[in-house]
């Protein structure tokens, strides 16, 4: 057993950190209150080479996997989750290329997402299917040399800013979870185009948008693996981002508690510090006690992932390294603006956007409801974890 990570590992948590506190921290408040795509920090994370993260060597990124990306996206959600979530766009969209896309897919894209030359969206919730995603309805009819796509996806993150989009659509429209098919279709192609961008709660500079597939024509060589094993592929594509948007709820919970602890260190009250008051000190200690939880369960699954243990019956594992620190992370940020008093209601301090934008690592990428119907069905399938490993 190993607790310690490894000298690149180290090397890439030290650069991004610096990155994060020096160019991310003063911006996230702006980026939040204007609610626009921060193009500064994407141009900053190009030039630091921060988006190869978890592409393989082999494809032009830097090989750091699943481990990699959660130290990243950690060190950059202490501050803004928006900023975050950039960087798990990274994996999302492209992690069915990297299963089942063809070398001539992988080499296009894979390497411009890691250069920071492509940003990509993944497509798969719709208005009437959401955690039902085996009840999607947009088509792909093939016709020849080319498929023919209609339909309408909803709250897709990113797409009004992505280069390309990985969609998922139904191949034989009878056949639920069977007939469902994935696609690369890029920006401009004529009759795909971007509806509602939805004006929402938390992680504001990340647009959330409709995008309209309108007898969209796509060259058959754009499916992602193998006609009607999308849903498979679209499933494996989830449970392998658990332990990323974990680590999203890792870096905010963190963020919120050290924001709290300096202000309590300052703050006085009844003649001393906040951090004199046992009623505090005690949720400063269950909070920093859950950050290290949900840590452990992260990196566990990102070792898991790493090593190419992803399979159906590690679904419940994984599913715990997203539920446990995302709950986390909204009850760590309500906690932490409680100790500010009156001020963490205020915008002058972090605490509110901190809570919203937690509320979202609830929702996305299966919902925490979902991930426990996971565990359940997994742990009375095979077991509890760790029993055949
Ligand atoms: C900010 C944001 C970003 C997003 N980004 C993307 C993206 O990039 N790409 C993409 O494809 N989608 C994206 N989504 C969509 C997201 O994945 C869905 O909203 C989510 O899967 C839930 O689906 P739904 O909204 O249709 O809710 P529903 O599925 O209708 O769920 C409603 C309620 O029922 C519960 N529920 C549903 N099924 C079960 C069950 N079997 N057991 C118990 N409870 C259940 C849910 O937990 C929830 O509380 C995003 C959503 C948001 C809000």
């Amino acid at each position: 057993m190993n607790f310690y990570f490894s000298d690149e590992h180290e090397l890439l948590r030290r650069t991004i950190r610096k990155i994060a506190e020096e160019k991310v921290r003063p911006r996230a408040a702006a980026i939040d209150e204007q609610a626009e795509y921060p193009w500064d920090i994407f141009k900053i994370f190009k030039e630091a080479g921060l988006f190869s993260t978890c592409i393989p060597e082999e494809y032009g990124g830097s090989g750091l996997g699943t481990t990699g990306l959660c130290i990243a996206i950690e060190e950059v959600a202490k501050y803004c989750c928006s900023s975050g979530l950039m960087l798990l766009l990274t994996y999302l969209p492209t992690q069915p290329i990297r299963v089942a896309g063809s070398e001539a897919q992988r080499k296009k894209y894979l390497g411009a997402v890691a250069r920071g030359e492509m940003r990509c969206a993944f497509c798969l919730t719709e208005p009437g299917a959401g955690s039902d995603a085996a009840n999607i309805r947009t088509s792909a009819v093939r016709k020849g040399d080319y498929y023919l796509i209609n339909g309408t996806k909803c709250f897709i993150s990113g797409a009004s800013v992505a280069d390309f989009v990985t969609v998922f659509a139904k191949t034989r429209p009878d056949a639920g979870s069977r007939g469902i098919t994935a696609f690369i279709v890029e920006k401009g192609t004529p009759g795909f185009s971007i509806g509602t961008i939805e004006k929402k709660m938390g992680v504001r500079g990340m647009p959330l948008c409709e995008v309209v597939f309108d007898e969209v024509r796509v060259p058959a060589e754009n499916m992602v693996g193998k006609e009607n094993k999308g849903f498979q592929l679209a499933m494996h594509t989830l449970n392998s981002i658990r332990p990323a948007v974990g680590a999203r709820g890792l870096g905010l919970a963190q963020g919120a508690l050290e924001y709290a602890m300096n202000y309590a260190k300052e703050r006085h009250a009844f003649g001393g510090p906040l951090t004199g008051l046992q009623g505090l000190r005690w949720m400063m200690a269950d909070m920093a006690t859950q950050i290290e939880a949900a840590r452990l369960l992260i990196m566990q699954a990102a070792f898991l992932i790493d090593s190419g243990k992803f399979s159906k019956e590690y679904a419940g594992i994984l599913s715990m390294s997203k539920v446990f620190p995302t709950d986390m992370a909204v009850k760590v940020a309500i906690d932490a603006a409680q100790i500010l008093g009156g001020h963490g209601y205020i915008q002058d301090h972090p605490m509110e956007r901190y809570i919203r934008d937690a509320k979202q690592l609830q929702i996305v990428e299966g919902t925490s409801q979902v991930q426990r119907e996971i565990i359940a069905r997994n742990i009375l399938q095979y077991g509890l974890p760790r029993k055949n490993w």
